[in-house]
């Protein structure tokens, strides 16, 4: 993921300053062919390149409407993918047209002409890669994401069809979207712990919890133990 900021203050939603505590994300999808970032982010940073029209959403009231999102995805000036924040997370956004906006954090994903699957799977990666980062710093699970439409569905969302006319064209869908995020929250290598209790020895948790006293040496080395000395209420990470 490449994050950037650019928050989007001369915004009539950012002035309003309200505040939400988020408790989920929904993602958007622009709706017009234009993958620019400059197209909605300005002014030019010096990596998003200059809007000619200066009709980005860092306005009042971006072409006269009420809207604002908390973060872009699309493409820099040299073609590469980037994510830009553009609202504090915490922050109330107006971009779902219902109660959503009360609760989730909202982002854009730029469009093309929708027939580029280079492009789509770059940004499809990009956001399922935004949507883990949100997950852990609000501890999200995938469960917390729905797209635009899913939001109408569930009455809390205007009647919009992003992301569905657009993932499915190239094979994916939310549900794909939410495994990959899942997949991305689930460690590689888990393991559980154990609290040590008064009695215990190396070889008798691994002999209870491994099934042979003598895999001792990996829960030692997954702890980064020098010695064989434990304590009651000490906490030591088992191997799965
Ligand atoms: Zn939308």
């Amino acid at each position: 993921m490449n994050l950037r900021k650019l928050i989007l203050t001369n915004n009539a939603c950012f002035k309003a300053g309200k505040t939400i505590i988020p408790k989920g994300i929904m993602v958007h999808s622009t709706g017009a062919n234009n993958p620019w970032l400059k197209r909605y982010v300005g002014p030019d940073d010096g990596f998003l390149g200059k809007n000619q029209y200066n009709n980005h959403w860092n306005q009042e009231k971006p072409g006269g409407r009420q809207v604002c999102v908390h973060a872009f995805i699309g493409k820099l000036a040299d073609g590469t993918i980037a994510t830009y924040q553009t609202l504090p997370w915490n922050h109330r956004g107006w971009h779902a047209g219902g109660k959503a906006n009360d609760t989730h954090i909202g982002f854009e994903i730029c469009e093309d002409g929708l027939s580029d699957s280079t492009y789509f799977n770059k940004v499809y990666r990009e956001a399922v890669e935004f949507c883990v980062y949100l997950c852990k710093l609000y501890g999200f699970t995938e469960k917390n994401i729905i797209c635009h439409s899913e939001g109408y569905k569930l009455g809390i969302a205007s009647n919009h069809a992003d992301v569905m006319h657009w993932f499915p064209k190239h094979g994916k869908s939310m549900d794909t979207f939410r495994a990959e995020v899942k997949k991305a929250l689930t460690p590689i290598n888990p393991y559980k712990i154990y609290t040590v209790v008064k009695g215990d020895s190396l070889w008798k948790i691994a002999k209870e919890k491994l099934g042979n006293g003598e895999r001792y040496t990996e829960i030692k080395a997954l702890n980064g133990l020098t010695s064989n000395i434990i304590y009651a209420g000490q906490k030591l990470k088992i191997p799965n």
